[in-house]
Formats: C-alpha cells, structure tokens, sequence
C-alpha cells in the first residue's frame, strides 16, 4: 500500500535545503524502493511569505522492488524507484517518527519564516488543493481539512503553514511534469564557492537536447548553480528523465556528496490562468488586450505601460529583473495588441501585473510626421495655425486640417518573448520546451494517483 509523506518549510535564506532534508528522510527510512519519483512541486511563486522557489517536496512509499530503476545515490548507496505499487505496507506511526526526526533535526527553527510541516497519507488527497495552491492563496486549516479527508495525518511545528506544502505536493497529479537531477556538495564545503568546469555547462543544452534553463548567454549566467549557501551543487532540468544522470556526470566538479531525480512541476505555467472574474492580487494570470499608454521607463530601470482589457485598464510592469524583456516593452505603442502573462502585485502605483513573458500578435502602423502641409495655390509650407487647429498659408489664408505623414518601420516583430534563463520564474514555460513530455517512463504513477 502507498505511503504518501510530503514535507514543505524547513529551510531558511541562510542555510539547508527542504531537497537535501529529503534525501535524509530516505536515508533514515533504510532505502524504500520509492513509488515514483520524489517530487519538488513549485507552488505560487506571488506569495510573499517564501523563502526562494516556494517549492514543496514529497515521496511516496512503497514501490515494486522487481521493476525497480536507480534514480540517485546517497551515502555510496543507491536510490531505488518503481512506477508498480508493492503490497508492503507502512506502519504510518513509525513513519511518521521516524521523517518527524529528520525534521527536528536539520529544520531550521531559529528562522521566524521557517514553520515545518508534514503530511502522511496512504491515499492522494484531493488534486484541486494543488490546483488552488499553485494558483491562489489557501491556508493551514484547508490543508488540514484536505488531508484528514484523505484519511492523513498532519504533524506541525512553530505555526505549522509548511502544511500547505506539503499537502499540495501528494496531491498533484501532474498534467505535465518535467524532472531536476540535484547534486548535493559534501558538507565541509556548504556556504565555500562552488567549484564546477564553467564550460562543461556552457555546452550541456547541446549535449543534452531535452535539458533545459541551463545558461543564460545574453547575462553570462550559470543557471543550474544556486546562489545561496545551500547544499545543493547544482540542479539540471530537463523533460526526460533518462539522461539526467549521464548529463549530471558530464559536469567536472568538485566531489557530488550524493545525487537525486526529481519530478517537478517547473516548466509547466501551471500557476497562470485565464480570468474568469475579477482579477485577484497575487495570482497569475495570461490576458489579452491593447496598448494603451506609451511605456514609461522609472527609476531603478522599471517600465511601465497600460494595457486595456475589454473595459478595464491595468498596469503592466517589466522590472528590471526581466532585463531584455524590457527593450521590447520599450518598443510597444498605443494601439499593439499583446498577449501578456505574469503574477498581480501591489506596485509602486498600485497593483500591476509582473511580466513574465509577453506575445506581440498585431503591430499597431507607426507614422511619424514629416513636414507641414504645403499651400494649394502657392506651394509654400504652411503654417500651424495653433493648437489642434490645423494649418494655414499665411500668404493665401488657405487652410489644412494634416500633416504630411510617413510610415516607419517598428523595431519589433510580432512573436512571443520571453525573459532570459537566468531571470525565469521556475514554473515559466521555457521557449526550448518543445510541447513533448516525454519522460522515458511509462505514466501508471498518474493513473495509479
Ligand atoms: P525553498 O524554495 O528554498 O524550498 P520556499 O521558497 O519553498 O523555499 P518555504 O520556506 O517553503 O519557501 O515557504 C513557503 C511557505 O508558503 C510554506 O510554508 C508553504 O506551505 C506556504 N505556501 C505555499 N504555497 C502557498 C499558497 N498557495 N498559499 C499559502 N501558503 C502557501
């Protein structure tokens, strides 16, 4: 019988990582062959309470020894996973203590923002509370209350909000999923710089097509590298899981302490959604309409546009984080029709929407004034004849309402653009994401949840 243990908010911005607690958990379990992939879910990336990723972690226990494949290695021992549940069953009280213990141990208390919590459940509680918690905001009660629905257990520490987490992270049922191999640093080199061969990731989108996120070129930026003082080396994301480790290994670096595959929510857009109603502050949304206002750069290099939707107006920012994505909000006009998607925030002027990504889909005709109109009788330049009020010939006292005008060509091309690697939100669908998920493994663990 499957044993659901999901974990969420343990780390803080100083220290640990709820992936690294993970492997523990395993370890202190005695190696179960997993039933599936452990997960990293990402759950809304808007809300203000996070650490970093907002991500969430769970594993499922009990999977068939007999078709079982490696999926990490820890402590030189190897990590085993399989997509047939066994009949083994879990005593969840021992578990319980047993992942409880984990917890105490490398949780990071001392933190005001670190409150732990743990969710075990032999039955998947309901998909929709991943659904509400990768889009919206819900809270410890309906975690909770989903949870004992299910027949699960819940254990809290501090004020016990990591329970959202980790309900949400047994309760997804992916609709597409992509994988992150992580490779964790031994422990006397946690918060020392990280040693890896720079070009060895530079080449690994071309070696690994079906990796992704890897190296930003336009901010000569090492993406698969975090920058806190966590344990982890470094991740590689990708859509298939078969090559993570060969791509894993391909890295010259210092010695990897210990390595895991995880199936992972990132890449999926599975936080925006298409309004239905009102627009609501800290969810994410994709909408459609009009430029409205030319684009205002402020200090800080933050730009700001209006866009109008139906018979609303909203504001639209691309902050300076989204660096290129900026020179293209530079280049809309009144008039562009844009698709634009991105979390609802409070703003420096009220609420805006975060770009995250923007499609131009029809570029508005730009005309630039070229000269004044010339007399009908005399053919000399006229004059303006005042604000709004066309121009006249001082010499015939003829009149004309217009300009001469001629078209310039746009600097941007209708298409999609996003914001570079290094930039991107882990949930954004990165461009490289051909629409495949292909995983090189069967998909019962869907079904079977
Ligand atoms: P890291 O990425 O390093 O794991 P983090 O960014 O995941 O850190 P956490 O320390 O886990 O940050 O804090 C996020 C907290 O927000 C957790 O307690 C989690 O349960 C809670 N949470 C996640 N999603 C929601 C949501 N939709 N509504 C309310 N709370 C949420």
């Amino acid at each position: 019988m499957t044993t659901y243990i999901g974990v969420d908010d343990t780390d803080s911005q100083d220290g640990m990582c709820t992936t690294y607690l993970l492997t523990e958990i395993i370890r202190e379990l005695d190696f179960p062959v997993l039933f599936g992939y452990p997960r990293l879910v990402r759950l809304n990336p808007n809300i203000p309470w996070k650490t970093r990723g907002n991500g969430a972690l769970s594993i499922a226990l009990a999977g068939n020894r007999g078709s079982a494949f490696k999926i990490g290695e820890i402590g030189g021992r190897e990590v085993l996973s399989s997509y047939q549940p066994s009949d083994h069953e879990e005593n969840a009280d021992e578990v319980l203590t047993n992942v409880s213990s984990v917890i105490e141990k490398l949780a990071q208390f001392g933190e005001d923002n670190t409150n732990p919590g743990l969710a075990i459940s032999h039955n998947r509680p309901d998909s929709g509370f991943y659904w509400d918690a990768v889009r919206g905001i819900v809270n410890r009660d309906q975690a909770k209350s989903v949870l004992s629905r299910a027949g699960g257990t819940a254990r809290t520490w501090k004020n016990g909000r990591g329970l959202i987490g980790a309900t949400a992270s047994i309760s997804w049922v992916p609709r597409e999923r992509s994988f992150e191999v992580m490779a964790y640093r031994e422990r006397e080199r946690w918060g020392t710089t990280r040693r890896l061969d720079a070009s060895d990731v530079l080449g690994l989108s071309s070696r690994f097509p079906t990796t992704f996120s890897n190296y930003d070129e336009s901010n000569r930026h090492t993406c698969i590298v975090p920058s806190s003082p966590c344990p982890v080396l470094f991740g590689i994301r990708g859509w298939d899981s078969s090559v993570l480790e060969e791509a894993m290994l391909s890295i010259r670096s210092e010695p990897r302490d210990r390595w895991l595959v995880f199936e992972t929510n990132q890449g999926t857009d599975d936080h925006i959604t298409v309004p239905q109603g009102r627009l609501e502050l800290f969810h994410s949304y994709m909408l459609s309409g009009t430029v409205s206002s030319a684009p205002v750069t402020i200090r800080g290099g933050h730009v700001f546009f209006d866009l109008e939707l139906n018979q609303d107006r909203l504001a639209i920012a691309a902050f300076e984080e989204t660096k290129e994505l900026r020179k293209v909000v530079t280049r809309l006009i009144p008039g562009d029709r844009v698709t634009v998607w991105g979390g609802l925030k409070p703003g420096p002027f009220g609420r805006c929407l975060n770009l995250e990504k923007l499609a131009v889909n029809a570029l508005a005709a730009l005309r630039v004034k070229k000269a004044n109109p010339r007399c009908d009788v005399c053919g000399k330049p006229m004059q303006s004849a005042g604000k709004d009020s066309g121009y006249r010939c001082r010499k015939c006292h003829t009149k004309s309402g217009s300009a001469v005008y001629v078209s310039v060509e746009r600097q941007i091309q209708e298409g999609l653009y996003g914001v570079a690697a290094s930039s991107r939100r882990h949930l954004s669908r990165p461009p490289e994401w051909s629409f495949s998920t292909s995983s090189g493994h069967p998909t019962e663990l869907t079904n079977a949840g």
